[in-house]
């Protein structure tokens, strides 16, 4: 049973699963742990340098969860008919006696001689449904061509030709091919366990990944404020420069102005004494003094304005 833990034959509690992907209960395993010196797998024997971490399988307890809830209740016991006080477990049910029997009241079946014909089978409750409702005798054969339980005399009359084989055989036969099928239904859970266990693995990665690409948009996001901070932090330096540069030209043609104006107004002040000068001399009426004076003043080179 893929619900069965191996240790207490009972359907899991608290799953857990070891590294070679067997389960068991996680006390029952524990328990197994620490009772052993090794520390291997019960099921399959697989030791384990270090004693594995183990957590609880939550799909496994969930499905096993669910599947307690919702297993058929435990078939009530059979008693037997003949126990007077305490009626003890039925070891058998008699189809002619239409009775079932504890140990002690089945003694007689087992030693009188016409007892030891009655059909007996395991205990059960509803020992009418085990009878030819037609002939009134047990249904102990199985009419394969109808695929129903028939009496001994069904199987002469109605039944005649047909194929009929003893319950047992044909109860078996179903009971292999239901034991198939269930493996089939075990490995379709198994495969459904891993299929959720994948999916909650792929879902977690995705989680991840979405936690990253966050981290990493917030890093680009920071980037590129920081990107543009250095921009505007370089435009506004760029700016000052630009601004104490302009001021400074204007300083200097300020400056230079100023010591035009000033040159300017020494040359005129010159040029006043020279016009001075001139005037006097075309007045004059010393020619030989007169031819003597330089039209020009030897270094004055004045510029053209
Ligand atoms: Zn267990
Ligand atoms: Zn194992
Ligand atoms: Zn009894
Ligand atoms: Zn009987
Ligand atoms: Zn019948
Ligand atoms: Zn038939």
């Amino acid at each position: 049973d893929v619900f069965q833990c191996s240790i207490c034959l009972d359907v899991f509690t608290d799953p857990v699963t070891t590294p070679c992907e067997h389960n068991f209960c996680k006390t029952c395993l524990k328990k197994h742990w620490d009772n052993s010196q090794t520390c291997n797998c019960p099921y399959c024997k697989k030791t384990f340098k270090h004693r594995p971490d183990l957590k609880i399988n939550t799909t496994l307890r969930e499905i096993t969860d669910y599947h307690k809830k919702n297993s058929p209740e435990k078939k009530p016991e059979v008693l037997c008919d003949f126990c007077e006080e305490r009626k003890l477990k039925a070891l058998k049910s008699c189809l002619v006696c239409q009775s079932s029997y504890c140990e002690t009241h089945l003694e007689p079946h087992l030693r009188v001689a016409g007892l030891k014909k009655h059909k007996l089978i395991n205990p059960v409750n509803n020992l009418e449904d085990y009878i030819c409702q037609k002939h009134e005798r047990p249904l102990e054969l199985f009419c394969r061509d109808d695929q129903m339980c028939v009496c001994s005399m069904c199987a002469v009359k109605d039944h005649k030709n047909h194929n009929t084989v003893p319950l047992e055989e044909e109860s078996e036969e179903k009971q292999t091919r239901l034991m198939n099928k269930q493996r089939d239904v075990q490995q379709m859970i198994q495969d459904r366990i891993k299929k959720i266990e994948d999916i909650r693995h792929s879902a977690k990665v995705r989680q991840l990944i979405v936690l990253v690409e966050q981290r990493n948009t917030e890093k680009e996001k920071a980037a590129r404020v920081e990107l543009f901070t250095d921009l505007i932090r370089s435009i506004e330096r760029c700016q000052t420069e630009l601004l104490k540069m302009m001021e400074e030209q204007q300083k200097a043609a300020e400056k230079h102005e100023e010591e035009l104006i000033e040159e300017l107004e020494q040359e005129i002040i010159e040029l006043n004494m020279r016009n001075t000068e001139l005037k006097l001399f075309s007045h004059t009426e010393d020619h030989l003094h007169l031819l003597q004076v330089p039209l020009e003043t030897p270094g004055t080179g004045l510029r053209s304005v």
